[in-house]
């Protein structure tokens, strides 16, 4: 099939803008021209005022903003059910870190990175944040693709296949930024690994780039227990003490995992305007705690979802992320009102936008932004009869019934079929990395 760019219409049965929180807009259109959405005009006036415009017609379906998948580590897809059911630092110490060791490096991320582009946008998924080694490769990988991106510069304490200190990985992460400064769909963020992995140079150092560069900092930070006594006992303070003495608590932060909270640190995390990145699936998978995600969201904390990697959840499904989200909160908080359909999809879209500094151009469905854009066929035997779309997309929706998506008006899924990657060409890297990677 064609893929569409210039100017064309898209007319869903509904359209869930996002903003504002939990409206449904009926017999409307979405006209997109040169990749933004420039109007959302009545049906009826299709035809009046917007004569021969090509018009996609989607019966059924509900037109989403694309989702954004605010944490991941795109190619480990290539580690996904390698080690399982294991205590974090068991798994990262004895498993995954070993393996990287070994294969890491550009072939091993573009093959990785490709089957999570693939998995993501079919799964409706049009933007991801993503910390990984070769950001190179990473970056290459979404523009080829078509996909939105914001690439984390990794800064890491120790030597990898990408940098063998933490001075290399700015050199290298700083060159890597400069590079892509022209890309239209691709923007960088620093993204320390956490902070038992970074100096007390490093994190300054940051916080001074990121300032300068005008970019997020994107950290793992208290994502299991011993993380604060751990950092007690090496460096005498609370990491965020640590942090905030350092120059890194504020906007710019993007927090991941953040399980270990008091009243306290919640109350900071809110009065510093840090964002939290939650990832209920692997949180719960490597037992590592539970977000507070009520008690941040009614201190007004902004909190995006993210699925992490697919080695620790094992999906990158943004539609089962939304709904672990919205169900995990009403757990831990013992409040089934907490994080409503409507909040759980706003964390995966206009939330997930804001902490990443796009919130003007993506995460809602609004004259003037991209057209980032995903249809799901809500005519489906699981999600009828449709009481209610949102409460539809969240609880009950498979990501397989997503259909068609676009990146800045151009068509990279269109009745299911990927356009962007080549399938048959993905699932042959998928099987080489298995002949490599089998544990011997
Ligand atoms: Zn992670």
């Amino acid at each position: 099939m064609e893929q569409t760019r210039g100017r064309f219409a898209l007319c869903p049965r509904w359209i869930v803008p996002v903003v504002p929180e939990g409206e449904l807009v009926e017999n409307h259109a979405v006209v997109v021209e040169d990749g933004r959405i420039s109007e959302i005009p009545p049906l009826a006036d299709l035809d009046s005022d917007w004569v021969g415009i090509e018009r996609i017609d989607l019966p059924g379906r509900a037109l989403i903003p694309g989702l954004i998948n605010c944490h991941t580590h795109s190619a480990m897809t290539l580690l996904r059910g390698l080690a399982d059911d294991l205590p974090l630092m068991v798994w990262l110490g004895e498993h995954i870190w070993p393996a990287e060791q070994r294969w890491v490096g550009p072939d091993y991320v573009r093959d990785g990175t490709e089957l999570a582009l693939a998995e993501m946008l079919t799964g409706g998924t049009t933007c991801f944040n993503d910390n990984y080694f070769f950001p190179d490769v990473t970056a290459a990988c979404a523009v080829r693709a078509g996909m939105r991106a914001v690439i984390g510069l990794p800064i890491i304490n120790m030597s990898t296949a990408w940098a063998d200190s933490e001075s290399a990985c700015f050199e290298r992460g700083l060159s890597v930024h400069q590079d892509l400064m022209s890309e239209p769909l691709v923007s960088t963020a620093f993204a320390p690994h956490a902070p038992y992995t970074v100096s007390d140079a490093g994190f300054e150092r940051i916080a001074t780039l990121a300032e300068e560069m005008d970019v997020p900092v994107h950290l793992h930070l208290l994502e299991a227990a011993g993380e604060v006594e751990n950092s007690i006992e090496q460096t005498g303070l609370h990491p965020l003490d640590r942090l905030d003495r350092l120059g890194l608590l504020g906007p710019r932060l993007l927090a991941v995992h953040m399980t270990q909270l008091d009243d306290q640190d919640m109350d900071r995390d809110a009065r510093h305007g840090v964002h939290v990145l939650h990832c209920p699936a692997s949180n719960l998978k490597l037992a590592s705690g539970l977000c507070p995600v009520e008690a941040l969201d009614r201190r007004g904390v902004n909190i995006a979802i993210g699925t992490d990697g697919a080695a620790s959840n094992n999906t990158l499904d943004m539609f089962a992320e939304m709904r672990l989200a919205a169900l995990l909160a009403k757990g831990v908080s013992g409040d089934p009102e907490t994080i409503p359909a409507p909040r759980a999809l706003s964390m995966a879209t206009i939330q997930a936008a804001r902490a990443l500094g796009l919130e003007e151009a993506i995460g809602s469905i609004e004259p003037g932004k991209q057209a980032d854009l995903a249809a799901v066929d809500l005519d489906w035997q699981s999600t009828g009869p449709v009481h209610n779309v949102i409460s539809q997309l969240v609880y009950a929706t498979d990501r397989r019934q997503v259909t068609d998506v676009w990146v800045a008006g151009k068509r990279l899924v269109a009745d299911r079929e990927l356009l962007a990657l080549n399938r048959d060409q993905l699932k042959e890297q998928a099987r080489r990395w298995q002949q490599k990677l089998k544990p011997s």
